[in-house]
């Protein structure tokens, strides 16, 4: 079968770590063009200055992955399926969840797919946490996301705009792990949103959440937390920890790469998430189906409707 022919469109900093190695890796695609404003190029490939010049130059294109920040990525997505083009859509997948909804709607009306990659569920540790919790009920589970935003991301003002989402950029892939991992739904139950006077999105969160897979917490306790908090120095953090009813202790650790059971570790993996979302991707279109899983953000947007904001200093880059 002939591989399918694929565009990157934005080609920043996830789309030159991760997607393009994970393309150039699987033989089931063939990178086909780039669309990138700043002109960023690969040998032997065509990059255009804009998506309308892709789909004109390119009449044969399966797929495009669409690696922007989420604020355009609704109207590349649109575009690419009005020019029959299936697509790949990065994390968080659009800015709203209606937008993502419809997005479903119309891919399925255009006979197209559209997968949206929730790249921290790509791990074997998530998978062996997911199997674990599987029938059980959970005592406590608490979810620390806590990393500097100057390191991880430098430069990228986006990020603070209101279809930037704040810490909950790092923070849903903590969500879009425990949505995968929890053995029935989960819901915001409240939540404080820490926000730079000079900022527009948080840059630290605390929610609780509730859960049928819990066992009746103690009053006034918060049995499912997160924290969230882009100003950590040193030492980074993206950890979860559950504590089941039968007493056994699971840790989930490096976003998800390593999983503890009562001291011992029984995963752990190299981050190989991309390529695995790459498998996944060729998967759904030999079968023609999308895969929408909009779970995660709904925890992100019941969070930013029953949380309160507070003002905290202003962030300077
Ligand atoms: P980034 O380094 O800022 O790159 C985004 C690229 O998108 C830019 O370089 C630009 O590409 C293009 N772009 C920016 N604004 C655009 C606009 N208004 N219209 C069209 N294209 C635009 O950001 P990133 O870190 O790669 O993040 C992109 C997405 O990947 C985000 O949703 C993020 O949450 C997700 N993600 C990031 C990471 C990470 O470690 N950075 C990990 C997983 C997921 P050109 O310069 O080529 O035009």
């Amino acid at each position: 079968m002939a591989p399918y022919r694929i565009a990157v469109i934005g080609v920043g900093k996830i789309a030159t770590d991760e997607h393009l190695p994970s393309i150039a890796k699987n033989p089931r695609f063939t990178l086909a063009g780039l669309v990138s404003g700043r002109g960023i190029e690969q040998p032997g490939v065509p990059t255009f200055q804009n998506s309308a010049e892709l789909y004109a130059a390119l009449p044969d294109l399966d797929a495009v992955a669409i690696c922007t920040p989420p604020g355009p990525r609704t109207a590349l997505a649109r575009e690419a399926l009005d020019a029959g083009v299936n697509v790949l859509l990065e994390k968080p997948p659009t800015p709203t969840v209606g937008e993502l909804r419809d997005l479903a709607r119309q891919a399925d009306g255009q006979g197209r797919i559209i997968f949206t990659t929730w790249h921290s569920q790509y791990n074997a540790a998530v998978e062996e946490t997911r199997a674990r919790l599987a029938g059980h009920a959970i005592r406590r589970l608490a979810i620390t996301w806590k990393e500097d935003v100057r390191r991880w991301h430098p430069g990228q003002d986006w990020i603070w705009e209101t279809s930037g989402f704040g810490v909950f950029d790092p923070g849903i892939n903590a969500l879009s792990i425990l949505t995968r991992i929890m053995p029935a739904p989960v819901f915001v139950r409240s939540a404080r949103l820490l926000t730079p006077s000079n900022r527009a999105m948080p840059i630290a969160a605390s929610i609780a959440f509730t859960s049928p897979a819990l066992t009746e917490p103690a009053p006034g306790e918060d049995a499912i937390t997160a924290e969230f908090d882009w100003r950590q120095r040193g030492d980074q953090t993206w950890d979860i920890a559950a504590d089941l009813a039968d007493g056994t202790a699971l840790r989930l650790t490096g976003g998800g790469t390593a999983l503890a059971v009562d001291g011992v570790t029984v995963v752990e993996e190299p981050r190989d998430e991309y390529d695995r979302i790459y498998a996944r991707f060729a998967a759904l279109l030999e079968a023609g189906t999308s895969f929408v899983d909009m779970a995660p953000f709904e925890l992100v947007a019941d969070a930013f409707m029953v949380g309160r904001r507070a003002e905290v200093e202003p962030f300077v880059a």
